[in-house]
């Protein structure tokens, strides 16, 4: 019984490979397994093949922490406004997000 839900495991994970490869998409890692073994599916997400070769081109195996000080004190010159101003425009968009879904139930 054991081996058949090993058997089943290996043939999904062929089957989702063949489905990523097919659509250019790869795992990626939020937080680098380098960091932290963290392979559990909180931690880990499909994307696009080419930016996610981008992505470590730029950022290595940086934590996203550390990629946002990184864009502050590199790219931005220190600037922090912009993290404000980003924190506040997601938490408009997820206050909208949340009257859009309470609007669909009724
Ligand atoms: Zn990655």
């Amino acid at each position: 019984m054991k081996k058949r839900c090993s058997k089943e495991k290996k043939r999904m994970r062929r089957v989702l490979k063949a489905k990523m490869k097919e659509e250019n998409k790869t795992n990626h890692h939020i937080k680098p397994t380098s960091r932290d073994n963290d392979n559990s599916e909180k931690n880990t997400i499909y994307i696009d093949a080419d930016k996610h070769d981008i992505y470590h081109r730029l950022f290595s195996n940086l934590l996203p922490d550390e990629i946002i000080h990184y864009l502050v004190d590199y790219f931005w010159g220190g600037q922090e406004k912009w993290l404000i101003t980003a924190i506040k425009q997601r938490e408009v968009y997820y206050e909208q997000k949340k009257r859009a879904q309470a609007m669909s139930y009724l």
